[in-house]
């Protein structure tokens, strides 16, 4: 994610054989998720998370966004417990039984990037903790849903926030926000998880954005830590954190970093009877 700023946007708009490329690493990003979603247990350290992912990509043919991204010195940023984002996986963070992780991982293919990050638990989880999770989790599709043709950008934010508000006490991040994507990680515009509908950019063909909301089980204030990239909560309270690359298309919101593009997770929706995406 990026960090707050305030500025007007300037969007990149891909074509249909750039959103192909961003399709072919979103799909690598999701097959590493995958794979350390299995390889997560108890007494594994980040640094063991971090070799499996830049394994798993360059294996498929892909770079590692973050890796070297600003000086960043890893291929995935693993966030434990009270980190929120942007955890560096070195050797001496070792997971134990009842932490949640998350895992943030952007792949390049020809140029183009993938974004996601999903937070699972080590082992045993707290209820609160797996209630924490699914909040997050919900909330994030929630607002890839309205990411629709003739939308407007800050429609996505206020689903994110209107799901979790509705679903107790948390606090969402916003310090820190999703953004733009496409030739660079970080684009244009910024993607908030918070505030009013129908304002900013007009979604359409050719927008590619990073969603990703982060909810807290206290505060939603955050403080860096001294080695210039960790984020943790300011209470100490765990944080969930999770991200998808999505684009709007005229048959509803296509989740690039998802194997199925989404597609079930939006029937489910539709179920439920929420409305946003292309029906
Ligand atoms: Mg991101
Ligand atoms: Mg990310």
């Amino acid at each position: 994610m990026t960090r707050r700023r305030m500025r007007k946007p300037v969007i990149q708009i891909k074509s249909d054989t750039e959103i192909g490329k961003m399709r072919d690493a979103g799909l690598i990003v999701a097959a590493t998720l995958a794979a350390l979603r299995d390889a997560i247990e108890p007494g594994l350290t980040a640094a063991d998370l971090d070799a499996i992912a830049e394994r798993c990509i360059r294996d498929a043919g892909a770079v590692p966004s973050f890796k070297g991204y600003r000086g960043f010195p890893a291929t995935i940023c693993v966030s434990v417990n009270d980190e929120i984002v942007h955890g560096i996986p070195d050797t001496n963070k070792k997971l134990r039984d009842g932490d949640v992780v998350s895992i943030d991982c952007g792949a390049i293919i020809d140029g183009w990037h993938g974004d996601a990050a999903i937070t699972v638990p080590v082992g045993t989880m707290a209820p609160e903790l797996r209630r924490l999770l699914e909040v997050c989790e919900e909330a994030l599709w929630r607002g890839l849903a309205q990411v629709v043709p003739g939308g407007r950008l800050t429609d996505i934010g206020h689903a994110v926030e209107s799901y979790v508000r509705a679903h107790g006490g948390y606090g969402i991040v916003r310090e820190y926000v999703g953004h733009g994507i496409g030739s660079e990680m970080h684009q244009d515009p910024q993607v908030p998880n918070y505030g009013r509908p129908g304002r900013g950019p007009a979604l359409q063909r050719g927008v590619v954005l990073a969603v990703e909301p982060m909810v807290n089980l206290g505060t939603q204030h955050t403080k860096l830590l001294d080695d210039g990239w960790t984020v943790v909560t300011r209470d100490g309270m765990p944080s969930a954190h999770f991200e998808h690359t999505v684009t709007p298309t005229e048959e509803g919101p296509w989740v690039l970093t998802s194997p199925d593009g989404g597609r079930s997770r939006f029937a489910e929706l539709l179920g439920a009877g929420v409305k946003g995406d292309a029906s």
